[in-house]
């Protein structure tokens, strides 16, 4: 058999496996979603004016979103927002925690952010929220090799998430750009990690903006997530509102959330979408627009 035949009879076979049809459409697996996928729009609580969390809740709903996320927090503060929006309507989306040294060379330090993560899992369960952001290291961190990294960290997560499931609580991995943190820069790798932890508290986000610079497809990439994809970062490609590119740069395009949309659309996404960017200008007047145009980009993404 020459290579051309190799070729035509393993294409076959595969074609057969991946169920395509006689006319090589694929036929659609069971994985649909169960849902059809919500825009739920809201914001990091510092960008939201307001000088308690019932305040900027009632503004941000005024502004046509319905969450707000905050960082992270102790248990009684927790306990404490939860209270502050009951019944208020407003939802609280996910702790932006930040930096837990999960893939350093120090099994000590590996360990003791381990025991961080636990306890920040049972705050993030406290709040009602709907994961802890986590990023193992920013580019200035000591860090294991990469494929070390990728070894050590499933243990770690595994462990983690076993606790997060047991006390409700989540892990929300985010990938950042390979200028911030170079171990983790695409959902696809973030996704694999969730899929090989196996653990139901492991699961990942994605940031708008890191996707403008490491994703060659916005909706691929939320492909690859499906179901471990709990939350989402806004900004426009300069890291501004999204809508407000133009200002700075009115030479290129305003970076487009359609695709990217389109994706969650399709994996039936159900969390929250959250501004994590610059507000150009009064929040009053920039951020309501800044929803209006979102709504307006999932409108023509679900169309
Ligand atoms: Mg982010």
């Amino acid at each position: 058999m020459d290579r051309r035949d190799f070729l035509k009879t393993s294409l076959v076979g595969a074609g057969a496996a991946a169920g395509l049809s006689a006319g090589g459409r694929a036929v659609r697996a069971a994985a649909e979603p169960a849902k059809p996928g919500v825009l739920k729009l809201c914001s990091q609580d510092g960008k939201i004016p307001g000088k308690s969390v019932k305040e900027k809740a009632e503004k941000v709903q005024e502004f046509g979103g319905c969450g707000l996320e905050f960082g992270g927090m102790d248990l009684n503060r927790a306990k404490q927002t939860r209270k502050d929006l009951e019944g208020t309507g407003c939802g609280v989306a996910a702790l932006c925690w930040g930096y837990f040294p999960l893939i350093d060379p120090d099994e000590a330090k590996r360990q003791k952010a381990v025991e961080d993560l636990k306890r920040a899992v049972e705050v993030g369960a406290e709040a009602g929220s709907t994961g802890v952001i986590l990023v193992p290291a920013f580019n200035g961190h000591p860090q294991l090799e990469f494929y070390e990294a990728k070894k050590v960290i499933l243990g770690h997560l595994r462990e983690v998430g076993e606790h997060a499931a047991k006390v409700g609580g989540r892990l929300l991995m985010e990938p950042l750009n390979r200028g911030e943190a170079r171990f983790l820069n695409q959902l696809a790798l973030a996704a694999q990690l969730c899929r090989d932890a196996g653990s139901d508290g492991v699961c990942m986000m994605g940031d708008f903006y890191h996707m403008c610079i490491e994703e060659t497809s916005d909706q691929g990439a939320f492909l690859s997530a499906g179901k471990w994809c709990h939350h989402v970062h806004l900004a426009s490609r300069i890291r501004w509102l999204p809508g407000q590119d133009q200002r700075k740069e009115p030479n290129k395009p305003e970076r487009s959330f359609v695709d990217g949309f389109r994706g969650l659309e399709r994996i039936g996404y159900q969390d929250y979408c959250s501004l994590e960017c610059h507000v150009e200008g009064d929040p009053n007047v920039e951020i309501p627009k800044s929803f209006k145009f979102l709504k307006a980009q999932w409108e023509e993404a679900t169309a």
